[in-house]
């Protein structure tokens, strides 16, 4: 070795710092705080000398009089590159490390320490060795520094940067978290590939570490989270337990009400008996289970629908007809027939008669005057419909089997009005269906037949309930009935109304009505004659009053508004000239004829479902050989008259001044209007056969005279029966 290598390679008497707490690494720059006073001096000297320093930590870190045994072997040079007093005597010192040394000799000079030391070569080893550690160990320092976030980021990437294996396994070691001696021991391990797999394994222990820290804080958290539930759910439990001692409160109640119910109840000896054994079977079920609940509902029932709980009832002819006048405006031939229906029923006390069955169109006052048969004698008032009601089970009830059952609709009202001898209106009788689900006019047969009523049974009740004393009234559009339920009836005919008296029922009824429904005054709100007749005509087309009754409320509704948002208007009255104000655009066209006579029209008569109307009957020729075409949706017997009616004129042709010629040379096209609506009867056939005659004789007919009636061949015309429209 020569002169200049011994001298690169040993160094003697170079000022040491025993450092205590810190292991520092080759190649760095690091920050020191100096405070003991002999280290102090071996800055002195070194700042005196070349700032050169040797860098050795302690073994103990609580020795201050340090000796040579109390210092590890190796150790660091490096260079003061600044010293900093600061104001508690203590001194901060920045280093530059450079090479790793063995401490050969130790000085304690009595002011200050001193070392011999030798520049300790490293081992490089195995190229490819070093390289795999140096990857192994990069890849695995950038696992650990995703879960590590206490080393800067910026100084991670400068390390992973590194090119030369010793450096990054120093600065890897430096940055890493470990204890003194470990930390030595890396600086003293000069061997590179021995030095990265400390490090390494090192860094996988801390990773181990990690993970196994992580599993135990889930698991921490899992625990704390299953017992926050627990915790959660056993409130829950303590919650329901307190409901479910109410609930057992509650059923208790239950059962004293039922077995008092029971007592005080006028039941039938069936009911009593069903109804004890279902008390007693509740009592020895468990109060809250479903099928407890399931009884109760079916007790609650039994014992709420009114067992013999009649309402007196006050037959008195000549305040029934006062009751049914004062309601109800014309219709004097029904309110005569019930009247003596109602007289019947009192002699006879439990009619075992037929039942009315009060027949009309919409809107004529089927459903109000049940109302008021109700009050004229007293009953209460109990209402189904059964338009749209397909399935028995609606009446009857469903069986407890099912869930959710309740009894019919029959019950469930009988129920409603709390009296067992209630008027019970069965509206639109004749608009029940019937399908796969059984046939509800076969259970309505049973409610309507007096012989059987008297043990009506309902699916869900169980037991039989007479339902012999309530007056049962039905409703229907049409006479459309199955034959067996039409035979039970006495069916009472309510016709459309006229012009006449819808405008008598507005102006005593409805008007009132309406003005006191809307909180007006009498004085408030008048309409002229003239303007009811015109909301009639243009704003209704019906048989019965119900659109007029919704008109004059819309009427009420605006005037009230009126009068509401102007203080100086006192009053309004509505006449044929600011109808349109109030009642919008006109609806309809009221009886509109022909502009002018014309040849082959005919202005016929025809009652519809809205009422009497007028129509034209149209007839042209078309060349041809003396055939008939219809069309308009006529049916047979309609056909059948215009047949008649042509015969009729073929067979006076002559009369006519028409040769069988020229009659025979034209096809004879007639058009009943509305073409959409089916129309059936004789009685257009007048009208028919005169357009026909028209047409073929080129004479016009007088629009003004309107016709209807059935022709005979010999052309006899014959009277209509009983059509007020
Ligand atoms: P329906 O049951 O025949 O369809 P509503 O009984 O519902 O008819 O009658 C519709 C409205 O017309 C009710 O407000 C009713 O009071 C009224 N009404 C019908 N006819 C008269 C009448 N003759 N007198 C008084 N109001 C009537």
């Amino acid at each position: 070795m020569s002169d200049k290598t011994k001298k690169n390679t040993f160094l003697e008497a170079i000022p040491t710092l025993p450092l205590r707490d810190v292991v520092v690494f080759p190649d760095m720059i690091f920050p020191l705080f100096v405070g003991r006073e002999k280290s102090l001096s071996s800055l002195d000297v070194a700042m005196k000398t070349n700032k050169q320093i040797c860098l050795v930590t302690q073994k103990f870190p609580n020795i201050d009089a340090v000796k040579r045994a109390d210092l590890h072997d190796v150790g660091v040079v490096g260079n003061i590159i600044q010293m900093l007093k600061l104001p508690d005597g203590t001194i901060k010192l920045l280093i530059e490390t450079k090479y790793r040394v063995k401490i050969n000799q130790f000085y304690d000079q009595p002011n200050y320490f001193s070392a011999d030391i030798s520049k300790l070569e490293e081992k490089n080893g195995d190229a490819t060795e070093v390289k795999a550690a140096t990857r192994a160990l990069k890849d695995k320092f950038r696992e650990y520094i995703s879960y590590e976030d206490r080393i800067p980021s910026d100084l991670v990437a400068a390390i992973l940067e590194l090119e030369n294996s010793s450096k990054l396994a120093d600065h890897i070691a430096s940055s890493l978290p470990m204890k003194i001696e470990k930390k030595q021991l890396i600086l003293a391990e000069f061997d590179i590939a021995l030095r990265l797999e400390n490090i390494l394994s090192f860094i996988k222990g801390e990773l181990q570490i990690i993970d196994t820290e992580n599993k135990i804080k889930t698991r921490v958290k899992s625990q704390l989270e299953s017992s926050q539930k627990e915790y959660y759910l056993n409130e829950q439990l303590k919650a329901i337990k307190k409901e479910l001692g109410e609930a057992a409160e509650d059923a208790e109640d239950d059962l004293e009400l039922f077995a008092k119910l029971i007592k005080e109840k006028s039941l039938s000896k069936e009911a009593e008996n069903k109804a004890k054994s279902e008390l007693k079977k509740l009592k020895s079920m468990n109060p809250l289970s479903s099928e407890a609940g399931i009884v109760r509902g079916y007790l609650e029932w039994l014992l709420n629908i009114p067992w013999r709980e009649t309402k007196e009832l006050k037959i008195d002819i000549a305040k029934s007809e006062e009751i049914l006048d004062k309601e109800h405006y014309g219709l004097d031939k029904v309110k005569e027939r019930i009247l003596e229906f109602i007289a019947v029923n009192k002699r006879v006390k439990l009619l075992k008669g037929p039942i009315l069955c009060l027949v009309g169109p919409p809107g004529v006052g089927k459903t109000s005057l049940a109302k008021s048969i109700a009050n004229s004698v007293g009953r209460d008032f109990a209402k189904i419909s059964l338009g749209g009601v397909r399935d028995e089970a609606e009446i009857r009830g469903h069986r407890r089997t099912y869930i959710g059952a309740m009894p019919g609709k029959i019950i469930q009202q009988l129920k409603k009005v709390k009296s067992s001898n209630p008027l019970f209106l069965l509206d639109e009788i004749d608009k029940m269906g019937q399908d796969f689900r059984g046939d509800p006019s076969s259970a309505l047969l049973e409610v309507l037949d007096p012989e059987q009523n008297s043990n009506f049974s309902d699916h869900y009740l169980e037991v039989d309930y007479d339902l012999s004393e309530v007056m049962f009234v039905t409703t229907a559009n049409s006479l459309n009935l199955p034959h067996a339920l039409r035979d039970r009836m006495e069916i009472i005919n309510l016709s459309g109304y006229i012009e006449r008296e819808k405008l008598e029922i507005a102006k005593r009824h409805l008007i009132p009505k309406q003005i006191s429904l809307h909180g007006l005054g009498k004085a408030e709100l008048k309409i002229s004659d003239l303007a009811i007749t015109n909301l009639v005509r243009n704003y209704t087309y019906e048989a019965g009053v119900r659109n007029l009754e919704r008109e004059i409320a819309n009427l009420a509704r605006k005037a009230t508004k009126k009068i509401d948002s102007n203080t100086k208007l006192k009053s309004i009255t509505i006449t044929p000239k600011n109808l349109s104000q109030y009642a919008g655009v006109e609806k309809f066209s009221f009886g509109k004829i022909e502009e002018k006579d014309l040849i082959g029209v005919t202005t016929g008569l025809a009652y519809t479902e809205f009422g009497g109307d007028i129509l034209a009957l149209e007839a042209v020729k078309i060349p041809g050989d003396g055939k008939i075409i219809c069309t308009g949706k006529l049916g047979d017997v309609m056909k059948e008259s215009i047949q008649a009616a042509y015969s009729y004129f073929k067979s006076r042709a002559h009369e006519f001044g028409v040769t069988e010629e020229e009659y025979k040379k034209y096809d004879i096209h007639l058009h009943v209007p509305e073409g959409a609506t089916p129309k059936d009867g004789p009685s257009a056939g007048i009208g028919i056969c005169t357009s026909i005659v028209s047409i073929l004789t080129s004479i016009a007919v007088d629009r003004l005279v309107a016709m209807t009636g059935e022709i005979t061949l010999r052309g006899r015309v014959l009277p209509i029966g009983g059509l007020k429209e």
